[in-house]
């Protein structure tokens, strides 16, 4: 058992919930704070959860302090295709999700924390190399030339770089992972922020049986989906490592968003069609490389993804009924 005191920054969040628990269980002393409390967790089980605004210079003060060992970055202005690409939030993700970073950063300077984990995210890959669905370039020196395709990306992109220039000039030990689509059972699941695996399994756990699915795009777009148990410990493997990355953390099993409903109706055991309606798509195809995580951990994500889905759909399908019943 561990007897380290970590920070977690976005712990009302999906990975961030996860994460207090993991860490938990590893015997970590755990401080979190978010904006808000964990939606769906219900009592936290970090041992102090703080309601605050890292945008705020001073909140971030109050809570990156001398006494912590690691210090985990997970809190941005973020949400799925239908927040990040729609273009009406661009400025609020690159000015909240930069101040974030900036203020723990500077903090975590002044105190001298010893080691502070990134959360980048694989937006970051330049969108020219993501126009064949069937064989997109995702290996991490592929980064640059620069040309994400959202400022969500953009913003992540110039986070590394500063995470990496107070390495190289104020040594801190920085681990900079970029994660690949996660999802899992206690995620946003509703309300504009989701992601596509999420958004899907609630529209199939809402439609009558017979019904139809209604699928963003012509559903030929790729993607991989990495569930959550395993970012978590991809996360706790990447601490304890030497490497500083940029390393993805994400799934290669790569599928079309057509089969990837396919497989979530399936799950369910309804018949449901799809409907492919016009919709916010990102790039044509996205896939994990984990070459350079398997070499440098030794490890990489190994999980089917029909697992995932299992466990994913049956959560949403219990917090759709439930909704239903609180309506009534
Ligand atoms: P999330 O939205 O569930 O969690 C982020 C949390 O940050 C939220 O709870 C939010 O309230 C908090 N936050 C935002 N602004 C804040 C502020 N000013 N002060 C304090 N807290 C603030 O997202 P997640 O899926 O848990 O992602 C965690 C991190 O991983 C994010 O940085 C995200 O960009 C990155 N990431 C996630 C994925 C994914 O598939 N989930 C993929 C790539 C990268």
């Amino acid at each position: 058992m561990s007897s380290k005191k970590a920070l977690v920054c976005g712990a009302g969040g999906f990975i961030g919930g996860h994460l207090i628990n993991r860490l938990k269980e590893e015997g970590y002393y755990v401080r979190g704070i978010d904006l808000k409390e964990h939606e769906f967790f219900g009592e936290t089980s970090a041992d102090e959860f703080i309601i605050g605004d890292l945008r705020d210079p001073e909140v971030a003060r109050s809570v990156v302090t001398e006494d912590l060992d690691e210090v985990y970055q997970l809190a941005a202005d973020m949400g799925g295709a239908g927040f990040i690409f729609i273009g009406d939030n661009d400025a609020d993700i690159m000015h909240n999700s930069a101040l974030c970073n900036l203020n723990v950063l500077e903090e975590a300077k002044k105190v001298g924390v010893p080691k502070i984990f990134y959360s980048s995210s694989a937006c970051i890959y330049p969108e020219y190399n993501q126009q064949d669905p069937q064989n997109p370039k995702c290996s991490e020196e592929s980064a640059y030339p620069a040309m994400p395709d959202s400022e969500y990306g953009w913003e992540k992109l110039f986070s590394e770089r500063l995470y990496l220039s107070y390495m190289r000039n104020h040594g801190i030990d920085v681990r900079i992972a970029r994660f690949h689509n996660i999802f899992g059972p206690f995620g946003t699941w509703d309300g504009g922020r989701e992601k596509a695996p999420a958004a899907i399994c609630r529209k199939v756990a809402i439609a009558e049986d017979g019904g139809e699915v209604e699928v963003w795009g012509d559903g030929t777009q790729t993607r991989s989906f990495l569930i959550i148990d395993e970012c978590i410990e991809g996360m706790r493997r990447f601490m304890k490592s030497d490497f500083i990355g940029p390393v993805n953390i994400g799934s290669e099993e790569m599928i079309s968003i057509q089969d990837f409903t396919k497989m979530v109706i399936d799950v369910s055991g309804k018949k449901l069609s799809i409907k492919n309606v016009e919709g916010p798509r990102g790039v044509a195809g996205r896939n994990s490389d984990n070459a350079l995580i398997r070499e440098k951990l030794g490890w990489a994500p190994s999980k089917p993804l029909r697992n995932g889905v299992e466990e994913t759909y049956k959560w949403i399908e219990e917090q759709v009924k439930e909704k239903r019943k609180a309506a009534v």
